[in-house]
């Protein structure tokens, strides 16, 4: 037995805000020695967070910092280049190792590099572990190297490899080292204050390692079921919406996957639902990998003779689109519900990309800019892979000839108009009929309604078969280019 005073090990959190599960945190508590759990706000490093992930950070640090101290820890808080910052609490504390899991990102790598020369000199040991995927990226290469640019054959080397191993439970019991100095997470100022546009957030959504293992179990005894027919329908509440936790990390892959098939084993019935929302996790896996390759995915085309693409700034139809004013109601009900619930449905995340990049033309990078900073689940792979999936640049794209018709797509997906009643409440005494198509409305519906077009909701700002056939033209050119 240590004493608490005996030299920790300092277990360096990042995007794994979680105690189950966490091998870096496992050795630690396993070696008998202290642990220090430590948290760096480094904002030099990688793409700082938008302003709805911040709002996240600050709550899933408050969870995973109530979760240390019932077992007799605490999370210490410091701000800086972790390199730099990681150091200095070692000279502090006198530790004898750091833990952490390895991100498979550029900019993280290049900061652990940075890390461990540091430690060295200081002749402190450092370890690094499995980061937070299902199967390493150098696991998957073509013959020539490369990480795979298509998803199916992608997904296929991964279930080759089998089910990955089973995670670790939360350590019983953490000892905790010598008190030393923590910032105060206010200070951080990661919440907004004035305006505090954060209620929306609150009122859906419980961040943190607990709220995360609730929202999987519920998903798979509640909604896996009818996953395959449902998840393609905002009006239903048919998906996980694990995305955020899993950006955070206060789940890992691994506990989703061994959760799911455990499920799916106990109750066949689950079985399609299973493999399809697994086939899910495999795109943000598919979405890692690609950015392990390609770092500067959220500015550069995948695609190279995208470059000389004709993009048109517009800034009046950018502003109307974010703020879901376009005249489009499928279109509008996304971006309100992205601005008030930090997520948007993936459905319709689809149908806004399309309609910005395809009916407005509007360069994709506008809007990977703008989910970045209004999604809770903004992450660095998945965010710029799908818009650039969407604008037909990116990696096994979308046909650059697939430019979705937000009308039909709403009458499909959102047949009873609940969804774009739900979030554009001016449209909500509208007969289904023309829920999606208010411009189509008579003066006497329009009146039933209580809607003047133009006034209480938009016309629509571009006409779809006139920005269908710019689009088309100005792809046709990129293709023979
Ligand atoms: P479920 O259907 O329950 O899926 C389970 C999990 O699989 C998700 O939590 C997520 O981790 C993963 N997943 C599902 N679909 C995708 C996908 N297409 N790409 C990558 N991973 C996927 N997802 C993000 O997590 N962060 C982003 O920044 C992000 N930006 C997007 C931008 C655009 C333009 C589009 C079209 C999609 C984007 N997605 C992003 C993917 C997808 O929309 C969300 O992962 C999904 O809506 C989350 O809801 P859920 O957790 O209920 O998903």
């Amino acid at each position: 037995m240590t004493t608490p005073s005996a030299p920790p090990i300092i277990v360096w959190f990042r995007d794994d805000l979680r105690l189950s599960d966490h091998p870096a945190l496992h050795a630690a508590a396993r070696s008998g020695s202290p642990v220090l759990c430590l948290y760096v706000l480094d904002e030099t490093t990688g793409r700082a967070p938008g302003g709805a992930a911040r709002w996240w950070l600050a709550q899933s640090l408050r969870a995973l910092g109530a979760e240390i101290a019932a077992r007799g820890g605490s999370l210490i808080l410091r701000r800086g280049s972790a390199a730099r910052v990681i150091p200095e609490v070692v000279r502090e504390c006198g530790a004898r190792a750091v833990h952490w899991n390895a991100i498979a990102q550029a900019p993280h790598q290049a900061v652990e590099r940075q890390l461990e020369a540091a430690l060295a000199k200081l002749g402190t040991d450092s370890q690094s572990f499995p980061g937070d995927l299902l199967v390493p990226p150098l696991a998957i290469r073509n013959k020539e190297g490369r990480g795979l640019r298509v998803f199916t054959p992608f997904w296929r080397r991964v279930l080759a490899l089998g089910d990955p191993p089973k995670p670790l439970p939360v350590p019983k019991e953490l000892r905790p080292p010598a008190k030393i100095a923590s910032d105060r997470l206010e200070s951080w100022k990661l919440e907004p204050l004035k305006p505090d546009w954060a209620g929306g957030l609150r009122e859906n959504w419980t961040p943190g390692e607990a709220a995360a293992r609730a929202r999987l179990r519920d998903f798979l005894e509640r909604t896996a079921r009818l996953y395959v027919g449902d998840r393609d329908r905002p009006d239903r509440d048919g998906t996980s919406r694990l995305s955020p936790h899993l950006r955070f990390g206060e789940l890992s892959p691994r506990q989703v996957w061994h959760a799911a098939r455990f499920a799916a084993a106990e109750d066949p019935a689950l079985g399609h639902g299973v493999e399809k929302f697994l086939t899910e996790l495999g795109w943000r896996e598919f979405c890692r990998h690609l950015l392990y390759d390609h770092p500067d995915l959220a500015t550069q085309n995948l695609q190279r003779n995208f470059d000389g693409f004709p993009w048109k700034p517009d800034k009046k139809a950018l502003a109307a689109w974010r703020r879901g004013r376009t005249g489009y109601p499928i279109v509008d009900a996304g971006l309100r519900e992205l601005w008030h619930t930090g997520v948007m449905h993936n459905r319709v995340r689809m149908v806004v990309a399309s309609f910005l990049v395809k009916q407005l033309l509007i360069d994709w990078r506008e809007g990977e800019a703008w989910f970045w900073d209004t999604l809770v689940d903004a992450d660095a792979g998945s965010n710029p892979v799908n818009w650039q999936w969407v604008a037909g640049c990116g990696a096994d794209a979308a046909p650059y000839f697939r430019v979705f018709n937000p009308q039909l797509q709403g009458e499909k997906f959102d047949p009873d108009g609940t969804y774009v009643r739900r979030w554009v409440p001016e449209l909500k005494d509208l007969p289904a009929k023309l829920i999606h198509q208010p411009w189509r409305a008579t003066p006497i519906e329009l009146a039933g309604a209580g809607l003047t077009l133009g006034k209480t909701y938009p016309q629509p700002i571009v006409d779809h078969a006139r920005g269908r056939e710019r689009a088309l033209a100005a792809y046709a050119n990129i293709r023979k280019g």
